[in-house]
């Protein structure tokens, strides 16, 4: 049995999934973002409770908004402040008595997707993100690889390639980003981004799915906007591909709904990546929002 755990700012969601990985079991709660003690309880008494339910012991995954710190154990977590800067892990491990592993939201997701049916036989999975921010997580043989300080597939922090600022031109935005730096692709690739750019180059502070309609109904900005952006993916993506080619990609995120990314991808990304390589296949996530608990629990198959 694999019990997942999609802990968030404001819900705790768990999930129970069988050797078939087929989710048997489904509860929320509300996190407890102000008290480490109670954090720490409300996970190991649903343990507790669903171990008691199904006569087995599960084996437990975490998938959290942020990430542990890979030399003291603490973790990154600044919207569950009772948890923030506090060894998470090793404090479940101590009350429950089992081992307990973590992965942020983007791994959780890669994971999840990485194991459908439609992809489990893909050697390795990138998982993409284009929500409110664009993150990724990437999973090589049915496994999350995080990296030595858990930040392998934070392409949002990545800064926007060369080949990217000579296509944009003199006019082009250079976008502050929460992380402190500038020109993370974050803020150019994400929904949010999509919106920024618009903004940007028009002047009207539109939502993503507005500037769609526009485009679909054949707007002249929208049109243009939708160009420009779907070359800059194609620049951002190839990098990304050439540092890790995979055998296929996932895209999740409120954005990953604009059909016109699955056709533009394979025509654009291809003269940005080295002779021989080809662009892997980019399909949509199958998951949504479960994807998360499913991530987590699946930390545990390998
Ligand atoms: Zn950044």
């Amino acid at each position: 049995m694999y019990y997942g755990f999609d802990v968030g700012g404001t819900k705790i969601e768990f999930g129970a999934f069988n050797n078939q990985l087929e989710r048997i079991a489904t509860e929320r709660v509300a996190t407890p973002t102000d008290d480490y003690d109670l954090l720490i309880s409300t996970i190991s008494d649903l343990v507790k409770k669903y171990d008691r339910q199904f006569d087995c012991q599960g084996k437990i995954g975490l998938g959290l908004p942020g990430m542990e710190n890979a030399d003291d154990q603490t973790m990154l977590l600044v919207n569950i402040p009772a948890a923030n800067g506090k060894p998470l892990r090793a404090d479940l491990e101590t009350k429950i008595g089992r081992r307990v592993k973590v992965e942020n939201d983007a791994n959780c997701f890669a994971l999840s997707e990485a194991w459908d049916k439609s992809l489990k036989d893909e050697e390795s999975v990138l998982g993409l993100i284009l929500g409110t921010g664009f993150g990724g997580g990437i999973v090589h043989k049915g496994e999350v690889f995080s990296g030595r300080n858990h930040v392998a597939g934070e392409v949002g922090h990545m800064r926007l390639p060369l080949d990217a600022w000579l296509y944009l031109g003199e006019n082009a935005p250079l976008l502050s980003c929460g992380c402190g730096k500038r020109g993370c692709q974050d803020n150019y690739l994400s929904g949010r981004g999509f919106e920024l750019l618009y903004q940007h180059y028009y002047g009207d502070a539109l939502k993503a799915t507005q500037i769609i309609n526009a485009y679909q109904s054949h707007d002249n900005n929208a049109v243009a906007h939708v160009e420009r952006f779907m070359e800059l993916l194609a620049i951002c993506l190839a990098n990304i591909f050439t540092v890790n080619d995979p055998h296929a990609v996932v895209l999740g995120g409120g954005l990953s709904n604009f059909e016109a990314i699955y056709e533009e991808m394979p025509k654009r990304v291809p003269k940005y990546l080295l002779p021989v390589a080809r662009c892997p296949k980019i399909v949509k996530a199958q998951h949504g929002d479960s994807g998360g608990v499913r991530g987590a629990a699946f930390l545990n198959i390998k």
